[in-house]
This record gives structure tokens, C-alpha cells and sequence, in this order.
């Protein structure tokens, strides 16, 4: 399946029925289009089973409570769209995408109170995030935009407005033959890239920014309990730029990207080392476990 987004085969769950995939429209009057009323799921299914599946679901409501737009749906229902939406095309390792936006509806000023949460799941394969990187080590520019204090911005919601400027970033570091763009937050520690989280290694040790200002992801929890499993110790700190020089590995985390090792931010270098190798293995194996 190639093309366009809006122009493939298949179905899409939207607001409980299986529609044809082309069919699955809103209004240009949606309050999302208008003002990042949206919040939304990155999963991925392996054989079947989606990974951390109610975990993503649960997130979703979650972001919807922090924005104050309420989902008018369960974990169970979510989690009963989701598997129908696998099942309608015919997918067992997919990408699953997740979303809940305002509608159109009676409000068409900033407040939306009385427009419709509405919701749309489609799945689609989709492979490596960072294509040959996830082998060789990404290399990473450094944004100039900063991942916003938690006083201005719901940051531990997954919502779309968040994402404004992980685009400009993204595109800024893909002109420069970047795969991606690492943040730094509003105090300028070392925060995350544009859509995963980011550990370092240094003397068997590892080191990860403390999620206090931008998504703590799932796979981010799932590979630190790894770790902790495997005996090595992992700080989650407030993390200096000017540190990344005595780091010796890096490696992304996040449902798209998965583990994806890192071999240069900026100006610092890392080698594709035996634990990232190691975690990254361990990963996959998990995934399908
Ligand atoms: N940070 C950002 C900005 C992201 O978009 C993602 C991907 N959802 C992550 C971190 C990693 O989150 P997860 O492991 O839950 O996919």
C-alpha cells in the first residue's frame, strides 16, 4: 500500500462503525483543524497483538482529560476499535493510530464545550521509522525550538499542538541530511527527540532525562524496567547538553522508532555499542512475546 494517506484501500473505525478508508472524512469547520483540539495513539501490533495495548488506551483517555475534551469511550471500547480495525484490513503487524478530536459542531470560536469528541482509528503497515539508522545509528540535529515548561502546555498529554514544532524541527533537521532533532527543554536540559525519548550510556551505566516536561513514553517505561531486570543501573536526570561529550552510546525509544541507536547529536559522537545492540534485541523479542 502506497500513496497518498487518503486515497488507499481499506477501512477506518470512526465514531463506532467500520467506514470505507476514503470515506473517512470531517468538515473543514472542525474545531481540531481550527485549534489543535486533537490528541492521538502511536501503537504498533506485532503478530496480532498490539504492544502495551490498554496502556495506549488508557493514554489517550488521559490526554483527552488534560485538554478537556473528554472521550465519550472506555479502555474496553477503544481497545474493541482498535482489534476491529486490525481485523476489517486484514493486519496482524501494523501501526495503529488512535484519535479523538473535537468536531464541528454549535462552537466555532476558541471555546468548544459543546462540539462533539469525536474518534477514528486506522491501522497501516508501516516499517522502520528511521529506515537504515535503526543498523547504522541515526544521526540527529539539534532543535532550535525547546519542549515547553509543564506551566504552559499540558506536555504530558499526546496531543496534537504539541507537535507544531517537532514538524518545523523535523523538516529543519531533514534539510540538513538529519534523520531527526533533539530537544532541549525550557531550562535547556536534554529532553527528547521529535517523536521518541532518548537514553545514553556511559560506564555500563545509563542515564535518561527525567520525564518532568515532555511525554514519558511507553516504550521509554518499558525498556528502563528492562534494564533494572538486566542489573544495570539507570538514572533519569536532569540531563546537561555539554554531557552528551562523555557519553559513549545513545538510542531512541518510542513505538514508531522502537530502539533506534543514535550515533551523532550535533557535534557528539556515539558508537553503536554492545548494551544499545543488546537492548535493542531484547526489545524486539519482547514485543512479540
Ligand atoms: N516523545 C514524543 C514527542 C513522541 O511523539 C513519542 C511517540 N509517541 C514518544 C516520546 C515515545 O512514546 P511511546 O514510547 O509511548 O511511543
Amino acid at each position: 500500500m502506497a500513496g497518498s494517506y487518503d486515497d488507499r484501500d481499506g477501512k477506518i473505525w470512526l465514531d463506532g462503525n467500520l467506514v470505507e478508508w476514503r470515506d473517512a472524512k470531517v468538515h473543514i469547520l472542525t474545531h481540531a483543524l481550527h485549534y489543535a483540539s486533537s490528541v492521538f495513539e502511536g501503537e504498533r501490533a506485532y503478530g496480532g497483538k498490539i504492544f502495551k495495548s490498554v496502556e495506549h488506551s488508557q493514554r489517550l483517555l488521559k490526554s483527552g482529560e488534560l485538554l478537556d475534551m473528554p472521550i465519550p469511550y472506555t479502555v474496553e471500547q477503544i481497545e474493541e476499535a482498535k482489534y476491529a480495525a486490525l481485523k476489517a484490513n486484514n493486519l496482524s503487524d501494523a501501526y495503529v493510530r488512535a484519535v479523538a478530536w473535537r468536531g464541528a459542531g454549535e462552537d466555532m470560536g476558541v471555546a468548544s464545550a459543546r462540539n462533539p469528541v469525536r474518534m477514528a482509528v486506522a491501522v497501516w503497515e508501516w516499517g522502520a521509522y528511521y529506515g537504515d539508522a535503526k543498523m547504522k545509528g541515526a544521526k540527529l540535529d539539534i532543535a532550535k525550538w525547546k519542549r515547553p515548561s509543564p506551566e504552559t502546555i499540558p506536555t504530558a498529554a499526546k496531543a496534537a499542538g504539541l507537535y507544531m514544532i517537532c514538524t518545523m524541527s523535523k523538516h529543519a533537521a531533514e534539510a540538513k541530511g538529519c534523520s531527526d532533532a533533539m530537544f532541549m527543554d525550557y531550562r535547556g536540559y536534554v529532553a527528547e527527540a521529535t517523536g521518541a525519548n532518548v537514553f545514553f550510556v556511559k560506564d555500563g551505566e545509563v542515564h535518561t532525562p527525567l520525564a518532568d516536561a515532555f511525554l514519558n513514553g511507553i516504550t521509554r517505561q518499558t525498556i528502563i524496567a528492562m534494564l533494572r531486570d538486566k542489573g544495570i543501573t539507570v538514572h533519569e536526570r536532569h540531563i546537561m547538553p555539554e554531557e552528551m561529550e562523555g557519553f559513549e552510546q545513545c538510542w531512541l525509544t518510542g513505538t514508531a522508532a522502537e530502539v533506534t541507536p543514535v550515533g551523532q547529536i550535533g557535534d557528539y559522537t556515539f558508537e553503536v555499542g554492545a548494551l544499545t545492540r543488546d537492548v535493542a534485541e531484547s526489545y524486539e523479542k519482547l514485543v512479540r512475546a
